[in-house]
């Protein structure tokens, strides 16, 4: 990419004044009168660099960042993607000069319609094993009556007085090269260069109407909140007949009552009474799945995990699913009868966890409460 400051030719501390002159200078010289054909993309070049350091804020900006600054970010790669628009005021100069540019012919009714957004909730069931729902959508879409042309069916538009059709008017300006003729956009018909007489009664004349409609959604495996998912032309129908937007879901996971996602995995709780936790035991834990049973070990112990493989949710783009991770809750009884209590205390007393004439009275407390359910 030149400097602006080598394209005309000046200095980096240059005056307004020289940075004028140089610029009606390099523009002379490629005029076509002058220069024949074929300068037009130099022409820009030398029109783009004295937009911006003729305007005292955009030079200045210019000189802190260079041509980043100015188009933010640097999407603009190079001088080829200007159009005589981006010109400003000299863009119409540009026109007159060149020709094209912006105001070539009328302009088109069709307008692409806007892209829309609804959310919609899943299960975990749905995230894992995939689903087809449906979701309401409240947008516009193409007028039946008129197909989308805006007439009364029978009618059609009729061509603007104000510009024959062309949608552009012409004007005189004044610029560094005196008069010059520039195109702007016909006011009568607003560009489209013909005007509706008769619309279409059902739109307004719109081409389209506001509807509530239907959408299935096809739930791809593994989303999870906040995942959006994109229609191909399933947003608003554009106007006059222009083609649809994209409609985009967003997921948004409902609530399991004993599942909780991380991941792709779940989490669960499964409570064991404590006699259980030191004998083993089999037990059934609800999954996505179903039921499953689940062996627990002798000596298990509280907050142990077991892990059941691959029956998580689903994954994202990915195959197979996720593992359920269970958290094991050792339950200490409560609400003991005089004879519960009697075996709790002879289970202590063999295991040497009796309370009595224990010296310390932590422990003995700690047990105490324990065994009593407090
Ligand atoms: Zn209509
Ligand atoms: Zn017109």
């Amino acid at each position: 990419m030149r400097d602006y400051y080598e394209i005309l030719g000046v200095s980096r501390n240059a005056t307004a004044e020289e940075i004028k002159k140089a610029y009606r200078k390099k523009a002379r010289s490629l005029h076509p009168d002058v220069a024949g054909p074929g300068h037009e993309e130099e022409f820009k070049q030398v029109s783009v660099a004295y937009e911006t350091l003729s305007d005292a804020d955009k030079r200045q900006m210019y000189d802190l960042g260079g041509e980043e600054a100015l188009r933010g970010g640097g999407s603009f790669g190079g001088f080829g993607g200007f159009s005589a628009a981006d010109l400003g005021d000299l863009g119409g100069i540009f026109q007159s000069m060149f020709g094209g540019g912006a105001a070539r012919g009328p302009a088109s009714r069709a307008r692409r319609g806007q892209d829309g957004i609804v959310a919609l909730e899943v299960s975990l069931q749905d995230v894992t094993f995939g689903a087809t729902k449906p979701v309401t959508v409240s947008s516009y879409v193409t007028c039946e009556t008129c197909e989308g042309s805006c007439c009364l069916p029978g009618t059609e538009p009729v061509t603007c007085s104000g510009c024959n059709g062309s949608g552009s008017v012409q004007r005189v300006v004044s610029s560094l090269f005196g008069q010059a003729v520039t195109t702007a956009r016909c006011p009568q018909c607003s560009g489209f260069g013909t005007i509706i007489a008769s619309p279409c009664k059902d739109c307004s004349g719109e081409g389209r109407k506001h509807v509530r409609r239907e959408v299935e959604v096809k739930v791809p495996v593994g989303v999870s909140t906040g995942t959006r998912l994109r229609m191909d032309g399933q947003g608003e129908a554009g106007p006059g007949g222009g083609p649809n937007g994209d409609l985009y879901i967003e997921f948004h996971e409902t609530e399991h009552p004993t599942l909780r996602r991380e991941g792709d995995d779940l989490l669960t709780e499964l409570r064991i009474p404590m006699t259980a936790a030191a004998l083993g035991g089999t037990f059934t834990v609800e999954t996505l799945d179903g039921p499953r049973e689940l062996e627990v070990k002798p000596g298990t112990q509280n907050g142990q995990e077991k892990v059941l493989d691959g029956l998580g949710t689903g994954r994202l783009r990915r195959r197979g699913r996720g593992d359920l991770r269970i958290s094991l809750v050792v339950e200490t009884p409560v609400r003991l009868d005089e004879e519960q209590r009697e075996l709790l205390r002879r289970l202590a007393e063999l295991r040497g966890e009796t309370t009595q004439g224990s010296k310390d009275s932590t422990l003995k407390r700690k047990l105490g409460d324990w065994i009593n359910g407090r």
